[in-house]
């Protein structure tokens, strides 16, 4: 995708998940792939109000090209275009449903509806490391074949083919991780229709 595009599609998706209570205050990161690197938010800012120009472009050597301080996160991002080539947005936020599990170290169950199943499949639970830190990027690259992933302590990440999908997967796993806390131990979906829906 060129970069003017890029730029426009990162700054709308950050305004949707602000608005949708999924970025909060300064916190998370959000990116998505260019035709020759990626664009990333910048470091420290509310996510809620950037411009298009905001952006920080970043070569796949993981340098700024121009100006900016991008995010302190860019290294996973940067990992998972490497490991995901089929991955074109990532999305981390600090969502409070998500975050309620990954300070309860409870795995998120994603069999109690289709769509948990049909859009986030099995969502591990990385464990915690400091933000920003190589610790974390190794941890994150363990995971690097889930669409979502809950980060012990710290928030969630959910990556996609557009943004798009990174967006509609991270309203998904806020959804399912309310979901999850509301209902407590029940019976989800047999094993049977599980597969099924996994085919799908
Ligand atoms: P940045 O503002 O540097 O992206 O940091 C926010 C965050 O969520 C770190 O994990
Ligand atoms: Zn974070």
């Amino acid at each position: 995708m060129n970069e003017t595009d890029a730029r426009k599609i990162l700054c709308d998706a950050c305004s949707k998940l602000y608005l949708k209570d999924l970025l909060v205050s300064a916190g998370g990161n959000v990116s998505i792939r260019t035709d020759d690197g990626f664009l990333i938010t910048p470091s420290g800012r509310n996510k809620g109000s950037l411009f298009p120009e905001d952006m920080v472009k970043m070569s796949m050597a993981g340098k700024v090209v121009g100006k900016g301080k991008p995010s302190i996160e860019y290294k996973f991002h940067l990992s998972l275009y490497n490991l995901r080539t089929d991955t074109n947005a990532i999305v981390h936020c600090h969502p409070i449903y998500c975050t309620a599990l990954a300070v309860k170290s409870e795995k998120l169950r994603t069999d109690l509806t289709p769509e948990g199943v049909i859009l986030l499949g099995d969502v591990p639970m990385v464990p915690y490391c400091t933000p920003g830190s190589d610790d974390l990027v190794r941890e994150i690259e363990r995971t690097y074949r889930s669409s979502a992933a809950i980060l012990e302590n710290h928030g969630a990440v959910t990556q996609g083919k557009t943004m798009e999908e990174a967006c509609n997967r991270m309203e998904e796993l806020e959804f399912q991780a309310h979901l999850n806390l509301v209902v407590g131990n029940v019976e989800g979906l047999s094993k049977e229709e599980v597969s099924r829906l996994r085919r799908m």
